[in-house]
């Protein structure tokens, strides 16, 4: 029996989580679930199913709703008053980050964006094993997050992280020649440049082959997912970013492969489905019967390679030079990427624009500062790299994005 707590319960990995657990009820048990506290509902509705002890929402006001809706929900699923004991309840910006040191076999941080850092950190400081859904928290975090972990604590969810580490059982890391990283290439694969200028939201938020979050989806149109993805193998893996290749394979059928030094090439495969890389997440090094589907090796099907267009989506090059960077740097692209999708969603600019933005902010923060600087925009390298560090980078970039976004 594992005892699980889900961070970002309420979301795209976190209900494919528990739809996880609720089938193997007997290798689980819900120990804490969090969530930002904007479906209230939906965490109440969870919480009467799975009977978490501990339960955090980042909304501070939303304690009382949660109260009222957990009464509710007991209520209608026939409860008689009194009979449904409360979980202990957390609220605030911290919520998160003190739920993920109570004592448990595994936390999944599913917490979208730079918010994820330090539930990160609390997770790895408590030395439970933790399943990183928030890539953002180990690519911002970098050494912070990879020096906190024990060795074979931090169990990647993505699935092209979790297909790495399969791969890897099949040769001694000294073996490795480099990591090749797969792409969907987004709902805009194939398009020259000048062809994306007028992309809508809604073009943006129709992924091909993955039904996910709001941020994942617009940063998989603009492939700045596979951005972050890039300096997140590099850090997992401890491989240098240029022994990672991305290459475009639009049936999302290979989500990445591992090449030897003596030219054999391993992949992992299975139809899209997050299933199948949380559940091994939660049980790392055992895999879960039926976690998934497996591939129809019945009907004819084509799989398909081709190389990425870095002029139409120079994201990855970015995000390759901010993690070659490193630092702060991280930080930056990804906290302007976030300002930048928002102002995207919200029509203020065109699709184009978000990685301009993001490149000119990061251009920005590595070039020599002024003396007039603000201490938070400068570049802060490695070796002194700190939390308060990273937060400054982090909110200077959201701030000079939210600047270049208003046309200030
Ligand atoms: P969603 O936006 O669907 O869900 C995010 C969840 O985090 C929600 O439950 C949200 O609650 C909660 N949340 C946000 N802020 C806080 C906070 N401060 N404290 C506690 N909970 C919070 O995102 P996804 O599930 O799509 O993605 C989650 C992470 O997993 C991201 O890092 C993403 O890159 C990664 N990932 C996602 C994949 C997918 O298929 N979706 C695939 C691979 C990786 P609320 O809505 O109430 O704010």
């Amino acid at each position: 029996m594992r005892n699980v707590v889900i961070l970002g319960s309420t979301g795209s990995i976190g209900t494919q989580a528990l739809d996880v657990i609720s089938t193997r009820r007997d290798r689980f048990n819900v120990v804490g679930l969090a969530a930002g506290g904007s479906d209230i509902e939906l965490l109440a509705r969870q919480v009467i199913e799975f009977r978490p002890s501990h339960v955090a929402v980042a909304r501070g006001t939303a304690v009382e709703d949660l109260q009222l809706a957990l009464y509710a929900e007991a209520q209608r699923q026939g409860y008689a008053h009194g009979d449904h004991t409360l979980p202990r309840l957390w609220a605030g910006p911290r919520a998160a980050t003190e739920l993920a040191a109570v004592d448990c076999d595994v936390v999944l941080n599913a917490i979208t964006g730079s918010a994820g850092l330090e539930p990160t950190l609390a997770t790895l400081r408590a030395g439970t094993t933790l399943a990183l859904a928030n890539k953002e928290s180990l690519v911002i975090g970098g050494r912070l997050v990879t020096e906190a972990a024990a060795p074979g604590q931090l169990v990647a969810v993505d699935s092209e992280h979790s297909a790495f580490a399969q791969a890897l059982r099949s040769g001694a890391r000294s073996e490795v020649r480099r990591l090749i990283l797969t792409a969907s290439g987004g709902p805009f694969r194939g398009r020259r440049r000048d062809e994306l200028a007028e992309v809508t939201p809604e073009q943006a938020m129709a992924h091909p082959t993955w039904d996910m979050g709001r941020v994942i989806t617009i940063n998989s149109s603009t492939l700045v997912n596979k951005g972050l993805e890039l300096i997140e193998a590099a850090l997992l893996y401890d491989v240098p970013l240029d022994d990672v290749t991305v290459v475009v394979h639009p049936q999302s059928m290979v989500h990445s492969m591992v090449e030897f030094h003596d030219g054999s090439t391993i992949a992992q495969c299975s139809p899209p489905d997050m299933r199948l890389p949380i559940a091994l997440g939660l049980t790392w090094p055992d895999r879960i019967v039926d976690a998934a589907r497996p591939c129809d090796w019945t009907t004819a099907s084509s799989w398909t390679f081709e190389p990425l267009d870095g002029d139409a989506f120079p994201a990855v090059e970015l995000a390759r030079r901010a993690g070659q960077a490193s630092g702060t740097a991280p930080a930056v692209f990804n906290a302007a990427n976030e300002e930048c999708v928002d102002a995207f969603c919200a029509g203020r600019i065109g699709f184009l624009d978000i990685v301009d933005t993001v490149a000119a902010i990061v251009t920005e923060h590595l070039s020599e500062p002024s003396v007039d600087s603000a201490e938070e925009a400068r570049h802060v390298a490695d070796a002194d790299l700190t939390v308060a560090a990273v937060l400054a980078a982090d909110a200077w970039a959201r701030e000079r994005a939210r600047q270049l976004t208003a046309g200030g």
